[in-house]
C-alpha cells in the first residue's frame, strides 16, 4: 500500500526548492512521523510495486529493485516518495529456492539500484545479472560487513530478523546509498530514516519486553528452516531444533526421528512452521514428540497478508505468535 494520503510521505522530488524551504518542511514532517509513527509504518507494506509519483516538481523517482518484500518494505520506508521500489521475489516466497521468473532480468535492466541481502539468501541474484540485464546497475548488499552467526559451517543470512541489526546496519546503509545516488534528497532519507528507526526501536522495546514476560525456561525455539539466529540471539530464545537444514531439501526418516528425540529431551512447548512451506513436516514432528502447540504461520523471508504486510508488522505478528504458543 502506498502512503500518498501522508504528509511525511507526500515530500517531493523538489529540485528547485530553496534549502531554507527544504528545512522547514521536514522538520514539519519529521513532527508528524514522531506523531503517527508506527500507524504509518504498520501500513506500508504489502505490495510489491508502488506506482510512480508524478508530483509538479518533474523530477522521476529513483526505480529501487530489491530481492525481497521485506528489503523493499525498508527502502520504500526511507525513500518515501523520492523511490520507487519493487521486489523480484513475490509476498509469501522464500528467496533460498527461488526461481527467476522471464520478467525478471527486464525489471533489473529498468532498476536504478538493486538492494540484495548477500551471504546465500539471494544469489539466484547473481545469475541474472550474469544473463546479462543490470550488471552495471548500482548495488546495495545489505549483508556486507555484519558479523555473521555460522551454522554447520555455513553463515546465516538472515540478520533482519534481529531488529537491532537493521536499525545498526540496513538503515544506514540504505540511507547512505540512497542519499549516494539522489543527493538532492538527502534530509528526506535523513528525516524518514531517523522516524522510521525510532518506530523500529519502540516496536523493539515492546516486543523484548513481551518476551521478558515469557519463564525463561519455556523460551525453546524448534522452527522450520534456519531463519531465527539471530532473532533468537537478540530476544534471548534458546534454539533447539530446525526441522529442514537445507531449505528444498527434506529431512531424511532417521533425520527427522533424532530431531524428535532432541526435542523431546528439551520440553519444547511449540513447534513453529512457516508460511512460505507446506505445515506438513512441523505437524509430523509435533505428532511424533508429543507437542500439541503447533504454529504454522510465522513469516520470515518475505512479508504475507496483514498484519504481516510490512517488515514491522511481520516481526511483531511473529514475536506474538512464538509468545503465546510458549506461555
Ligand atoms: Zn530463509
Amino acid at each position: 500500500m502506498r502512503l500518498d494520503i501522508t504528509p511525511p510521505r507526500t515530500v517531493s522530488r523538489k529540485s528547485t526548492a530553496s534549502p531554507a524551504h527544504v528545512g522547514r518542511r521536514f522538520a514539519a514532517a519529521g513532527g508528524l512521523l514522531a506523531v503517527f509513527g508506527a500507524a504509518l509504518f504498520g501500513c506500508a507494506g504489502g505490495g510489491s510495486t508502488s506506482a510512480p509519483s508524478t508530483g509538479a516538481s518533474g523530477a522521476p523517482p529513483l526505480q529501487v529493485v530489491t530481492t525481497t518484500t521485506v528489503f523493499a518494505d525498508i527502502v520504500r520506508n526511507v525513500g518515501g516518495e523520492r523511490v520507487v521500489v519493487a521486489s523480484i521475489i513475490p509476498a509469501g516466497v522464500g528467496p533460498e529456492d527461488y526461481e527467476p521468473r522471464p520478467g525478471d532480468a527486464r525489471r533489473l535492466a529498468s532498476a536504478q539500484l538493486l538492494v540484495s541481502n548477500g551471504v546465500g539468501l539471494d544469489d539466484f541474484l547473481a545469475d541474472l545479472l550474469r544473463s546479462g540485464s543490470g550488471g552495471s546497475t548500482p548495488r546495495l548488499v545489505l549483508g556486507d560487513g555484519i558479523p555473521t552467526i555460522e551454522q554447520a559451517g555455513e553463515p546465516n543470512p538472515h540478520f533482519w530478523l534481529d531488529p537491532s541489526l537493521v536499525a545498526k546496519h540496513y538503515l544506514p546503509a540504505i540511507q547512505s546509498k540512497l542519499t549516494e545516488l539522489d543527493p538532492a534528497g538527502a534530509d528526506v532519507y535523513r528525516v524518514n530514516g531517523a522516524a522510521y528507526a525510532a518506530a523500529l526501536a519502540r516496536l523493539d522495546e515492546e516486543l523484548l519486553a513481551l518476551v521478558g514476560s515469557l519463564p525463561p525456561a519455556n523460551r525453546k525455539l524448534v522452527t522450520f528452516h534456519d531463519a531465527y539466529p539471530y532473532l533468537a540471539r537478540h530476544f534471548g530464545f534458546e534454539q533447539v531444533g530446525v526441522i529442514v537444514e537445507n531449505v528444498g531439501q527434506e529431512p531424511t526418516a532417521a533425520e527427522l526421528a533424532s530431531l524428535v528425540a532432541a526435542v523431546r529431551s528439551t520440553g519444547a512447548r511449540a513447534v513453529f512452521g512457516e508460511a512460505q512451506f507446506s505445515p506438513k513436516l512441523a505437524q509430523t514432528l509435533a505428532a511424533e514428540a508429543g507437542i500439541t502447540r503447533v504454529v504454522t504461520t510465522l513469516y520470515n523471508d518475505a512479508l504475507g497478508p496483514p498484519p504481516a504486510d510490512s517488515y514491522l508488522g511481520m516481526l511483531r505478528y511473529d514475536i506474538e505468535q512464538i509468545v503465546g504458543a510458549l506461555r
